[in-house]
């Protein structure tokens, strides 16, 4: 099972981002591919607003990351 984190809070997305248009790490337009981000959790009074959100592909820079890994150990990996 691959860890994902949790997306931002529904409630403070852009409404391009709500949409699905935008990333919701980067809010960077998704014209060239997008994945899954997750679900954004949120709501606004009695409304549910939690919606499936996405993220650049294949890697958005500004997805956070794991919070066990050291970034040291994962990112001198080299290229195979
Ligand atoms: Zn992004």
């Amino acid at each position: 099972m691959k860890w994902q984190p949790q997306p931002p809070a529904a409630t403070s997305l852009t409404r391009a981002q709500y949409s699905g248009w935008n990333c919701c790490w980067c809010n960077a337009r998704l014209t060239n591919g997008a994945r899954s981000a997750g679900r954004a959790q949120g709501s606004i009074g009695a409304h549910d607003m939690s919606v499936e959100v996405y993220e650049c592909r294949p890697q958005c820079t500004q997805r956070p990351r794991h919070p066990r890994r050291t970034p040291e150990k994962a990112d001198q990996g080299g290229t195979p």
